[in-house]
């Protein structure tokens, strides 16, 4: 099947007489005759489900679209995009590891792994997308376990270079995490330049009408535990806390960190989402790829009229020609990057205020990747936990505005950004 087709098929087929559209199986628990049956369940000598928290039968058949889009081996889903990137961290690096990050990325995930993680002993040190050879090679210790970067980061709308970050994890014997969130599979699929984890924050263009947070993981089912032994001994040495399985040799390659993610991470930490969400997100699955293309035709369309405006100091759109990632962008997602534009307003931080006022489609919201239009100055609130030099280092300047282009007629988000300029 194609793309297209797997965002409408994909993760559930009813039998005879079975509903057309996914059952919402809205259960705590599930029952069995026998203690014995629950007990092979418990062992993972079966697969099936006994409790919601870790595993639930709308959940995993969202989760398998997702993971049949992103062209994985499997998948699951988690009750947000935070904790979907928390979890594919600390299933691999824990107390006493490091990882390399790209500093271009969503502020969340910044707070997430330089403090949150930091504090469970987990040390991140944070390096350009477009760092030299030699600075990507220096950030590497005995004790890196992972590499993460966003395809296309939030806000900073930076395109990673996935082939040379997997390329440089893989030669240190460690993965390479991909945030895919802004692109979504319909645009690029990391797992095609080497990627080893894709992760999403389906909050935004995967669900796509602002109604249920969510997150989900993908394994692309290649990276070989096995072989980087001693770097994993979370995957490849017995798990006291389960019945002592080791999960990559019970699971293989393709099921082992996920197995790992769900029976050790989600029924310790619980992130679970509600069956009700994950219906809604699959809706919005369905309808990914007719919407990604609308996305990204509005947001040329905006970036293009914003290049030419004189009352905006400069545009920032990864599909623009004059874009410094537009090469990049060209090679890993020629069909489209995302629906987002920044732009800086002349008059700074003073003037972008004042423009987002006068906005009558664009809401001001934090949120991105909605159907509606909206817009955001992340320097006074997604980003405001950073200082100057964070803030640079991330891409975000003081006057940067945001705007998510929606649905909406393109020509009538163009009035709506000259009559706000007008004003000012
Ligand atoms: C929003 C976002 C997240 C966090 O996701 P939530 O669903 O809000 O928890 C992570 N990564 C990126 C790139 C995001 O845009």
């Amino acid at each position: 099947m194609r793309i297209e087709t797997k965002c409408v098929q994909s993760g559930y087929t009813p039998g005879n007489g079975e509903p057309r559209q996914i059952p919402i199986v809205q259960s705590t628990t599930f029952k069995y005759a026998t203690s014995e049956a629950m007990g092979r369940l418990f062992d993972l000598e079966d697969s099936g489900y006994f409790y919601s928290r870790l595993q639930n039968p709308t959940c995993d058949a969202v989760a398998a679209k997702i993971c049949d889009l992103e062209g994985g081996t499997a998948a699951m889903l988690t009750s947000s995009g935070q904790s979907a990137n928390f979890y594919a961290v600390f299933n691999i690096a824990g107390n006493g590891d490091h990882v390399v990050s790209s500093a271009s990325i969503y502020g969340g995930t910044y707070n997430l792994f330089a403090v949150t993680m930091k504090r469970m002993g987990v040390d991140f040190t944070f390096i350009s997308p477009d760092c030299t050879d030699a600075e990507l090679e220096a950030a590497f210790r005995p004790n890196t376990k992972a590499v993460f970067g966003e395809t296309i980061a939030n806000p900073a709308l930076t395109v990673f270079d996935v082939e040379r970050f997997a390329n440089a994890a893989h030669a240190h014997g460690v993965p390479l995490i991909v945030d895919n969130t802004f692109a979504t599979p319909i645009n690029c699929r990391p797992f095609e330049w080497g990627a080893d984890i894709v992760t999403h924050s389906t909050t935004k263009y995967m669900e796509g009408h602002g109604a249920a947070v969510g997150g989900a993981i993908v394994d692309a089912g290649r990276f070989d535990w096995i072989a980087h032994a001693d770097k994993f001994p979370g995957l490849t040495t017995p798990d006291d806390s389960y019945h002592g399985v080791t999960y990559a040799e019970k699971f293989g390659l393709g099921g082992a960190f996920i197995t790992k993610c769900t029976v050790q991470l989600m029924r310790d930490f619980g992130s679970t989402p509600s069956p009700q969400s994950a219906f809604m997100l699959n809706l919005g699955l369905e309808s990914l790829h007719v919407r990604m293309e609308r996305h990204c035709e509005n947001a040329l369309k905006v970036a293009q009229y914003l290049e030419q405006n004189d009352r905006i100091a400069w545009v920032n759109y990864p599909g623009l020609e004059s874009s410094p990632y537009h090469a990049r962008a060209q090679k890993y997602m020629p069909k489209g990057t995302c629906g987002v534009v920044s732009f800086g307003v002349k008059g700074g931080r003073e003037a972008a205020s004042k423009f987002m006022q006068n906005l009558k489609i664009a809401a001001i919201e934090t949120h991105v990747a909605d159907a509606r239009t909206c817009c955001l100055h992340p320097a006074s609130t997604t980003h405001r936990q950073m200082n100057d030099a964070e803030l640079i280092a991330a891409g975000v300047s003081g006057d940067l505005v945001r705007l998510s282009c929606g649905l909406e007629s393109a020509e009538d988000l163009i009035d709506d950004i000259a009559q706000a300029l007008a004003q000012i």
